[in-house]
């Protein structure tokens, strides 16, 4: 357990002397990028919709860390995030203009690796890794709207007693991991790519596979571009009766950047070791293949969503959300 300690503790120095050294020049990129566009990074942040994903987020914080959140909170703020960051956008009123999920989580992390950033696309990033770094994964858990209803289907699943596969996490890792390694390959060798004012520009893979775009009702001009537009949505519904979130685990890549942050976030579920008689009830309910690496005291451990459900599922409350192992 020290060694553990002692291990997220280098990590973290590691990732905060990164900070030091990078963010400099970091900021100046946001600076030079905010100042090429007219924008400045306070600007975007103070728009509506990243204001209201940083108020469910710590919402959603106090409910975990006091042991408040029920079924009830969870169905309801899982559909405002539905409703505001992924339908709202379609009904054409003023008062949803803010919050069109353009650009998608997905676009921010790709595009901006293949187009270079743009302060929307910064400013999403900034907020997805910060609540990442609060944890526990308080913007895939709670405030993204195709994480949102895959874990309203996942409940919904559980009420109508489907069983849901739960799939080894170093597979769905793989995948998601080879995937992400496919679109750089692509990105790099413009393998897939158009044709702009007589140059080649690399196409991104994700745009293929990009279950964001479902939220986006709007018929697209062929019958292929429609289908590349709904398809990965309609998927994505579709197999989450059946397995637990499987975009976030095969496909996302924020998925993946933030599974490698949230090792060092600073609230996670945590055990009180002392306590458990190995009843193994935690490990049956959860959704997630986290639980049993987290009773191991796993220095990596796979996505955790803060879906509660672990937590609850413990009879002598030896997990828990909290800073650190008991
Ligand atoms: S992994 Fe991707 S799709 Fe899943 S909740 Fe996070 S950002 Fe959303
Ligand atoms: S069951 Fe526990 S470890 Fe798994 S996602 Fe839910 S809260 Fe996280």
């Amino acid at each position: 357990m020290k060694k553990l300690r002692y291990l997220l503790f280098r990590v973290s120095f590691i990732f905060l002397n990164l900070l030091i050294l990078f963010g400099p020049v970091f900021a100046q990129q946001v600076r030079k990028r905010g100042a090429e566009a007219g924008q400045n990074f306070f600007d975007v942040l103070l728009q509506s919709k990243f204001i209201t994903m940083l108020v469910i987020a710590a919402v959603v914080l106090v409910l975990l860390l006091t042991r408040k959140m029920n079924n009830r909170l969870k169905v309801s703020i899982l559909l405002v995030s539905t409703f505001l960051y992924g339908i709202s956008a379609n009904l054409g009123l003023k008062i949803f203009s803010g919050f069109s999920m353009h650009p998608s989580p997905i676009c921010a992390a790709t595009k901006s690796i293949l187009y270079g950033f743009r302060m929307s696309m910064i400013v999403t990033l900034a907020v997805i890794l910060f609540l990442t770094l609060i944890g526990p994964k308080l913007f895939c858990g709670w405030v993204c709207p195709v994480g949102a209803i895959q874990e309203l289907i996942a409940m919904l699943a559980d009420k109508l007693g489907i069983r849901r596969r739960k799939w080894n996490f170093r597979f769905t890792q793989t995948i998601r991991l080879l995937i992400f390694l496919a679109f750089i390959f692509l990105s790099w060798t413009a393998i897939i790519h158009t044709v702009a004012n007589g140059r080649v520009v690399a196409l991104s893979l994700y745009d293929y596979i990009n279950a964001f775009d479902g939220y986006e009702l709007k018929l697209q001009s062929t019958l292929l571009d429609n289908l590349f537009h709904f398809m990965p949505f309609v998927l994505t519904l579709i197999f989450a009766f059946f397995t637990y979130r499987p975009f976030c685990y095969l496909v996302c890549p924020i998925g993946l950047i933030t599974n490698i942050v949230e090792q060092i976030a600073l609230f996670r579920v945590v055990r009180r070791k002392n306590t458990c008689n190995d009843c193994q009830r935690c490990v049956a309910k959860a959704p997630c293949p986290a639980v049993p690496e987290i009773l191991k005291g796993a220095l990596l451990r796979p996505d955790c969503f803060s879906c509660t459900v672990c937590t609850r599922s413990c009879s002598q409350n030896l997990l828990k959300f909290g800073l650190k192992d008991e």
